[in-house]
């Protein structure tokens, strides 16, 4: 079992120190106004080299398991301020 957070599109173990830092982060909110609550997922530097499109599909594979309803809404389809991407 992992001790550190694991990057949202690999296994890489990732934390505050200079050698592991995360070159990014994921961030996850519900689709309300004002979110109160988030999830961030830090992105290592290999995978953050890699396209939005695929990071999006790694962590939806990557998160399923454990949130089986997860799904990507298109920022086109939000209204107002809540969605950026
Ligand atoms: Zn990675």
């Amino acid at each position: 079992m992992p001790q550190r957070p694991l990057c949202i599109g690999c296994d890489a173990e990732l934390d505050a120190t200079a050698a592991r830092f995360p070159a990014g982060f994921f961030l996850i909110l519900p689709h309300r106004a004002n979110p109160r609550m988030g999830m961030v997922c830090p992105i290592c530097p290999r995978c953050s080299h890699k396209a939005d499109e695929e990071i999006f599909a790694g962590a939806v594979v990557a998160l399923g398991g454990i949130w089986p309803e997860l799904r990507r809404i298109d920022p086109a389809a939000l209204s107002g301020d809540v969605g950026q991407a």
